[in-house]
């Protein structure tokens, strides 16, 4: 059994999704999943289509929990992020 990522105290059995390119997953316990979709903790929930791109540092792909690098963004991934930067949408 995991404890929940946030609170450190239930037992985390959610997986919620904080980006879903690259996915990243944590495990958090029901009250904490409610708080993400809430809006409470809005950096936590992927609400804009790749958001972890658009607010990644430098092209590099961090863990939002951790801050652990993950990886660097693709070719492909940097063109979406410039798009993303210049569109309105
Ligand atoms: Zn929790
Ligand atoms: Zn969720």
């Amino acid at each position: 059994m995991k404890l929940c990522s946030l609170c450190n105290k239930q037992i985390g059995n959610i997986k919620h999704h904080t980006s879903y390119l690259p996915q990243e997953l944590i495990l958090v316990c029901s009250s904490c999943h409610n708080k993400i979709h809430r809006g409470n903790l809005k950096h936590l929930n992927p609400s804009r289509r790749m958001a972890s791109i658009f607010y990644s540092n430098k092209g590099w792909i961090r863990n939002k929990v951790t801050g652990k690098v993950l990886r660097k963004l693709t070719k492909f991934e940097l063109e979406i992020k410039k798009a993303m930067k210049n569109g309105k949408n």
